[in-house]
């Protein structure tokens, strides 16, 4: 391995130096021998070398030129691992030839950076991974894992496509060098299916959006905020979908959505 290199701040670049938390991560994803493991961000390679002790088939996906060097010549022994340079927020896994259409897993300590459009990105893949074991900010983990009563669009993007729970905390100490800010595990087992059914995913958030563009009014006035109309334009059609006007957008569940969801879309499509 060559001399270390400067970590690059733009790119997120804070190394895992807690083994505990190395470990905690790779216990949360159960990796199985015959697994295909898709790491985000390896860097240094802290995860990976955890990573690699079990599993036969690994896909690192690295950002940054030179580690991408590095880790090649590491690995270039080892036929179970594959390094590619790419963005892991445009990435298609349908250019990973390794994975075709069998199950894969992800892990990855993201780029604070981009960890929100990089989760965004895998969970609407066209072959999903089954589960995602991430690390990212601990304020964005926490929108991302809310329940009914505090959720955001995000978490409501979140929970489309997968069950959120959280795995563990990691202070600033766990990484060098530290950032500012607190880091949260968290686990997202991909559903079958999404959690509402939609004609599409564009119109879904057309919705959502609206839904979310005034959060401290009612859902009423937040959807006449979005959609550029009046709170009385949308009362009958919440109570149709059996919810209350006057309730705060955090507090619908995802069957909230989903039913918000299906009466918006039918007075649409008969307007
Ligand atoms: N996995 C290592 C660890 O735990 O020590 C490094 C984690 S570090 C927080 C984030 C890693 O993601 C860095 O290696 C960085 O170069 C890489 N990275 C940054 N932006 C990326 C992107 N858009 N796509 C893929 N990797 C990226």
């Amino acid at each position: 391995m060559p001399a270390t290199r400067r970590p690059r701040k733009s790119l997120g670049q804070h190394f895992l130096r807690d083994r505990r938390i190395v470990h905690r991560i790779v216990d949360a994803a159960d990796i199985q021998a015959d697994d295909i493991i898709v790491e985000i961000g390896p860097g240094r390679g802290a995860l990976t070398k955890s990573i690699v002790e079990v599993a036969n088939s690994v896909i690192l996906i690295e950002f940054d030129e030179d580690l991408v060097a590095d880790l090649t010549e590491r690995y270039a022994d080892n036929p179970s691992v594959r390094v590619a340079h790419a963005d892991a927020r445009t990435l298609s896994t349908s250019d990973l030839p390794e994975i075709g259409d069998r199950p894969y897993k992800v892990i990855g300590n993201l780029p604070y950076y981009a960890a929100a459009p990089i989760v965004r990105n895998l969970l609407e893949q066209t072959h999903q991974p089954e589960l995602l074991v991430v690390m990212l900010q601990r304020e964005v983990a926490r929108e991302m894992t809310a329940q009914p009563g505090k959720m955001g669009l995000l978490s409501v993007a979140t929970h489309l496509y997968a069950e959120p729970r959280t795995v563990c905390q990691a202070p600033p100490r766990a990484f060098t060098p530290r950032p500012k800010v607190h880091s949260t595990v968290i686990k997202l087992n991909v559903r079958e299916r999404p959690a509402v059914e939609f004609e599409s995913v564009d119109l879904f958030f057309t919705l959502a959006r609206a839904g979310f563009a005034a959060p401290r009014k009612t859902l009423a006035g937040s959807l006449a905020v979005g959609f550029s109309k009046k709170p009385t334009d949308f009362a009958g059609l919440i109570e149709e979908a059996g919810l209350d006007p006057r309730q705060r957008p955090a507090t619908l569940s995802m069957d909230d959505w989903g039913a918000l969801y299906a009466r918006w879309h039918s007075a649409a499509a008969s307007a």
